[in-house]
């Protein structure tokens, strides 16, 4: 028995999706390579269908995939019944409204009665009925960012992360209507062969999604400053401290986040903290 997860054969999510697979200790006979849709782990009971990502929510639903890797987005749009495992942190972008650059934007009311392009009527639909606004969404698959400058409409709904197509197209961005990233997501109804699987695999996915938060971080302390230091530093339990061969002092060895980690590193400093060491963690388990 394997559990089949569904993640996209190419595109923006592709590479990401297959990364985590192998942070996740789990190798892939031969990749997405040269058209193959389907592969499977060397060392996992895992099968892997490559597929577009529109696809990817009815797949899931339908079973035919038990997991899938897809962009909030796209799920949102889809409209499928499917558990939502987990985020992923990748994949991130923005849907926005975004209306010529020359336009003088006053708020959502500015719509009224207006034609806006998207690949998103769904979440374009709500997000027009919550701001009581009647507009008409002209849909289309692709190059939606063009659609105002031949005369199609007047404002588009896209995704956007950079915003440099926008400003290419003469555009401006004035509403984000979604913020979305990837989601791990699940079959509603999994076996509990499969659901012990997923566990499994979740697991593994927590563990290198909490390492990339973290950074482990090893200094030289003189013992007078020792508690200090040590205040200073957050640590998973307490940090671990050893007597280095020179006497008076100690080496403190501990985990911190990324957020904060500049102001730690100048505190530390301030205390007199030497030689300072920041390793990547490649997986954390607590
Ligand atoms: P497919 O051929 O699988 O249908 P696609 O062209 O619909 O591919 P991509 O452009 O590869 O899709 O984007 C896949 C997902 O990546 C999007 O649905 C979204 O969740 C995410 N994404 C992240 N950043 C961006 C961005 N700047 N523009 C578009 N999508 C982005
Ligand atoms: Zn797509």
């Amino acid at each position: 028995m394997k559990l089949k997860i569904a993640i996209q054969k190419s595109g923006r999510l592709f590479e990401d999706s297959v990364k985590l697979l192998k942070e996740c200790g789990i190798d892939l006979n031969n990749g997405s390579k040269s058209g193959v849709l389907r592969t499977e782990a060397s060392n996992f009971p895992l099968e892997v269908l490559f597929l577009r990502d529109d696809d990817i929510p009815q797949y899931v639903e339908d079973a035919v995939a038990d997991i899938g890797i897809v962009g909030e987005n796209v799920l949102l749009e889809k409209g499928k019944v499917v558990n939502k495992v987990e985020q992923l942190g990748f994949g991130k972008c923005r849907l926005a409204i975004a209306v010529p650059k020359s336009e003088e934007y006053t708020g959502a009311k500015w719509l009224d009665g207006k034609k806006i392009a998207t690949s998103y009527p769904k979440i374009l639909d709500g997000f027009l009925k919550a701001q009581k606004v009647d507009a008409e969404i002209h849909e289309i698959s692709g190059s939606v960012e063009i659609a105002p400058g031949i005369g199609l409409a007047d404002a588009i709904c896209d995704l956007v992360s950079s915003g440099s197509t926008l400003f290419m197209n003469g555009l401006k961005e004035v509403e984000v209507i979604l913020k979305s990233e990837a989601l791990l997501i699940s079959n509603k109804k999994l076996s509990d062969d499969k659901e012990a699987l997923l566990k499994k695999l979740l697991f593994r996915v927590q563990a290198v999604k909490k390492a990339k938060r973290n950074k482990y971080i090893l200094l030289n302390a003189p013992n007078e400053r020792l508690e200090a230091i040590i205040n200073i530093l957050p640590g998973m339990k307490s940090p671990t401290v050893l007597p280095l061969a020179q006497s008076g002092w100690s080496s403190v060895h501990s985990v911190v986040q990324e957020d904060d980690f500049w102001n730690i590193i100048e505190n530390l400093k301030a205390q007199g903290a030497q030689g300072i060491l920041v390793v990547p963690i490649e997986k954390m388990i607590v």
